[in-house]
């Protein structure tokens, strides 16, 4: 059993803290990890061992079946009584029904062969995003600190995800979301288990600014900076590599919002790396939406011609802070309509520059054409995903037509959420210009001869 505790990315700060408390930055701002302080002594096979759960819920979930590698509460992971005492669970829902899925359409669409390509649908989580696995850590901790009200800011699938959790533990929830600009599904979940909800004029940027400085400073945020939640995001890297018998493909595929699940990835990798449970590191593959793209233009250089690097903690600060004040100058605001990666200042960036380093990554773009198409051949092979999901697939033809991805490689792409939002999937199909469209056929009058 090894302690835990939380420490500064920054290689030159390191400032240290204890995992009881609550803070989301080093004194000095800088992000934290939460940090393991030994290997964790165990054989990959437990995992899999697991899966006949005998209804123990810690074994049934996709999250706490990986419990030893996220075991920051620093318990006895194999005693029932311990786990039920501090984690925090849908009853084994999250994470249980995700996993990679072949799609030979899909496939053949991408132009990876359909033995190599992979996609893992994180919409069969309890409340229809990836966002339960970083919930059900995120909770965790705040049950640890014995919080009484969680918050956040949100595109939607956060909110749902946290009002989900929170009611299932008695704890408060307030989600600031940005008016009109997230799905419609996504908000009736927020109130449905029973959030307070708070409208904010603007886009999910604002929204994140506002929840920020109006928060109660008691309150317990549980967006992405909270490296808690980023601990639980892991096990979506956990559950690919198992189903590979931990052999790592050649590319994770991740559409990129606030930059949360790259982040995760990418520390997951470092650590299994280092603790020598994998001998070969995937490439992140990172998929900005055209009308999102503040790290595809910071990480390709085409903003002022420099490309924004990690650097082992000296990335060029002045490079992101020049190109938010262009943007807030010009009055350039993010604008697809994947609202769920329509983000303009991933919170994120550190620890996604610090992954796409470590992981030798790439960041390419999609157009809203594109991703509609991707979601809808993902649909026609019998999958569920909501448009920023369908980043995945379009960027992995995209990558595959420039040879960035060679044609044998194996590519496991994260389908991120359900479809929340049936009216896009309808407008997608009654026009028939769309690629993939099956429009409905009308007749006006039924005669009876
Ligand atoms: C939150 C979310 C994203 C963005 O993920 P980040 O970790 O913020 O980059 C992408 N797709 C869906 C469906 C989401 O809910
Ligand atoms: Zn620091």
């Amino acid at each position: 059993m090894s302690s835990a505790y939380q420490e500064c990315i920054d290689p030159k700060c390191r400032l240290r803290y204890d995992i009881r408390d609550f803070r989301l930055t080093c004194s000095k701002g800088h992000p934290l990890d939460v940090k393991y302080s030994s290997r964790p002594n165990i054989e990959l096979g437990i995992f899999s061992m697991r899966r006949n759960h005998g209804s123990n819920i810690y074994n049934e979930s996709g999250v706490w079946r990986f419990r030893n590698f996220i075991n920051f509460c620093s318990i006895d992971t194999e005693n029932y009584e311990e786990c039920a005492r501090y984690l925090v669970s849908l009853d084994g829902a999250e994470g249980r029904l995700s996993k990679p899925f072949k799609m030979s359409k899909v496939a053949e669409y991408v132009g990876v062969h359909k033995d190599n390509l992979f996609l893992q649908p994180e919409g069969y989580n309890p409340s229809g995003s990836f966002k339960d696995n970083g919930m059900a850590t995120a909770l965790t901790h705040a049950k640890l600190l014995n919080v009484k009200k969680i918050v956040c800011a949100s595109t939607g699938n956060t909110s749902a995800s946290a009002a989900m959790y929170a009611s299932n533990e008695g704890m408060g929830c307030e989600v600031y979301v940005p008016r009109g600009e997230i799905a419609i599904g996504k908000l009736g979940q927020a109130l449905q288990f029973g959030a307070q909800v708070i409208e904010v004029d603007g886009n999910f940027d604002d929204a994140l600014a506002m929840m920020l400085r109006e928060a109660s400073s008691n309150a317990y945020v549980v967006n992405s900076v909270n490296p808690f939640r980023l601990e639980g995001q892991k096990t979506i890297v956990y559950r690919i590599l198992e189903y590979l018998d931990w052999e790592s493909p050649d590319w994770l595929v991740y559409p990129g919002g606030a930059l949360g699940n790259t982040s995760s990835a990418g520390k997951c990798l470092m650590e299994l790396y280092e603790w020598g449970f994998i001998k070969k590191i995937p490439r992140l593959a990172v998929i900005n939406a055209e009308g999102a793209d503040t790290l595809y233009k910071l990480y390709n250089g085409i903003f002022n011609g420099v490309r924004l690097r990690w650097k082992d903690g000296s990335v060029d600060l002045s490079l992101i802070d020049e190109y938010y004040r262009y943007m807030d100058k010009n009055n350039i605001k993010p604008r697809t309509d994947a609202t769920a990666i329509q983000i303009g200042k991933p919170a994120n960036l550190l620890k996604g520059l610090r992954a796409l380093e470590f992981t030798d990554g790439v960041v390419e773009v999609v157009s809203d054409k594109e991703m509609y198409d991707g979601m809808a051949i993902v649909g026609l092979n019998g999958f569920d995903c909501e448009l920023a999901s369908g980043a995945v697939p379009a960027g992995i033809k995209k990558l595959r037509e420039q040879e960035i991805i060679k044609k044998d490689d194996v590519v496991v792409g994260i389908l991120t959420g359900r479809q929340k939002d049936p009216n896009i999937v309808i407008n997608y199909h009654l026009n028939p210009a769309n690629r993939f469209a099956v429009t409905p056929k009308r007749y006006s009058k039924v005669t009876v001869k």
